[in-house]
């Protein structure tokens, strides 16, 4: 009796990973491979070469059992392709704002409160690529994800609900809004169906020369962050991941969706639950600012998390903030600064657990569901010292995510899409 397997590849800033899990998302093979993601047209060339090299890599006793595959990809980050499915100019990265030269075409296309009205919306990517003389023999738009699993089934490049959001895809009725329905170019977007749900079989030629079984379904994919949420462990509304990284990112699943998009906060949907959340300026890139990832820790175990240390930090690198305040010319708070180093990072562990905590209660106040409990992921979520001080303030368990990789989120995603069963 063979194992089914499922296999998730994630296409993050600074490389890709796969990763393939068993049935009960048992971790059973993992891969990673670097790449330089600097812009130009040869990174069309990088992806697909990394794509296939992974592939390679998966020892062939694992290849003929994998069922399903889904991929993510860095979100906003999209391409144009001639009929043949090449890139006709080089790809847009994530944070990539030359959108704003075509901010009139955004404002006379879209809502004015619409969340594509970003610089870096994928939106915006597509309506700068329009006034360039390529744009005449373009036959697709699609974001990185769709481009790769397109490569592995061979059809035109088919998005997903996730990717597409910042394109202008409405996730409430599943379906383009007229406004992206009225447009000349409406043609070359991608259609979009539920995240995990099978696109089609592996094309014939790739199933041949990657000893994969026939009948290997691949999957709509989803972004980079959505993949690691899914690989944390929560799945009911109320349970939250925070990501500490250089940046605080939370992420709390709720039964309703809750949108401030002067705050950055939005919803994705997450079958028939949505993920609402925030990002703050502050983080761990503040803390590793002021100490090395060694002194960290040592700093950390002399601290006593349940003696406050009465010190009332904000702290950020530079002024400004998003969420859970509104307010670009917010002043970092770092001062008084104690002798003691061990006292002084207490006090930026509490003020940044301060933030968390601010973030959380912002995100119910718009009408999220309660938090119940707090998963970890990131640098920052080995320190248990730091945790006894989060859930302290957050009064609600908190413990490290299962998994933090991106790659094991979209194993799971393939795993879900149950087409195979
Ligand atoms: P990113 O991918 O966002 O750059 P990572 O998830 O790799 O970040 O996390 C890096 C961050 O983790 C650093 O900014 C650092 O401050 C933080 N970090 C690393 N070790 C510790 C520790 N022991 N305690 C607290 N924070 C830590």
């Amino acid at each position: 009796d063979q194992a089914k397997l499922f296999l998730g590849l994630d296409f993050g800033t600074s490389g890709a990973r796969a990763a393939v899990i068993d049935q009960n998302k048992e971790l059973i093979w993992q891969e990673k491979v670097q790449f330089s993601q600097v812009p130009g047209p040869q990174l069309v060339t990088i992806w697909r070469e990394s794509l296939f090299h992974l592939l390679d890599q998966i020892p062939d006793e694992l290849s003929s059992q994998i069922q399903a595959i889904a991929i993510d990809g860095t979100s906003s980050t999209v391409l144009l392709l001639d009929s043949q499915g090449n890139g006709l100019m080089e790809p847009l990265l994530y944070n990539d704002d030359r959108g704003k030269e075509v901010k009139h075409l955004l404002s006379a296309i879209a809502p004015a409160d619409h969340l594509v009205q970003s610089a870096t919306s994928s939106l915006a990517k597509l309506l700068w690529y329009s006034q360039q003389p390529e744009f005449e023999r373009a036959n697709y738009f699609c974001h990185q994800a769709d481009w790769l699993a397109s490569l592995l089934h061979g059809g035109r490049p088919v998005s997903d609900y996730h990717n597409a959001l910042k394109l202008g895809y409405n996730p409430h009725n599943l379906t383009y809004p007229d406004w992206l329905k009225n447009a000349s170019w409406f043609a070359l977007l991608p259609p979009v169906i539920a995240p995990g749900k099978a696109i089609s079989r592996l094309s014939p030629s790739i199933a041949n020369a990657e000893k994969f079984p026939k009948n290997y379904l691949v999957c709509a994919g989803t972004t980079d962050s959505i993949a690691a949420f899914l690989a944390s462990g929560a799945t009911q509304p109320g349970e939250a991941v925070t990501s500490l990284g250089s940046t605080l990112v939370l992420k709390l699943l709720s039964e309703k969706p809750v949108t401030d998009l002067a705050s950055g906060i939005y919803s994705h949907r997450l079958g028939d639950l949505w993920l609402t959340g925030g990002a703050s300026n502050a983080g761990g890139a503040v803390l590793q600012h002021y100490f090395s990832s060694t002194q960290l820790t040592a700093l950390s175990a002399k601290i006593n998390p349940h003696q406050p240390s009465d010190l009332d930090y904000y702290p950020l690198l530079q002024p400004g903030e998003r969420f859970p305040i509104n307010d670009p010319n917010l002043l970092p708070r770092l001062e008084p600064r104690p002798e003691n180093d061990a006292i002084f990072l207490q006090g930026l562990l509490e003020g940044l657990a301060r933030i968390e905590a601010q973030g959380y209660e912002k995100l119910q106040k718009l009408g999220a569901t309660t938090l119940t409990k707090v998963f970890t992921a990131g640098g920052g979520a080995q320190n248990l010292t730091w945790q006894t001080i989060r859930q302290n303030l957050l009064q609600v368990p908190v413990q490290k995510s299962v998994q933090s990789e991106a790659a094991y989120g979209s194993a799971c995603l393939a795993r879900s899409s149950k087409s195979w069963e």
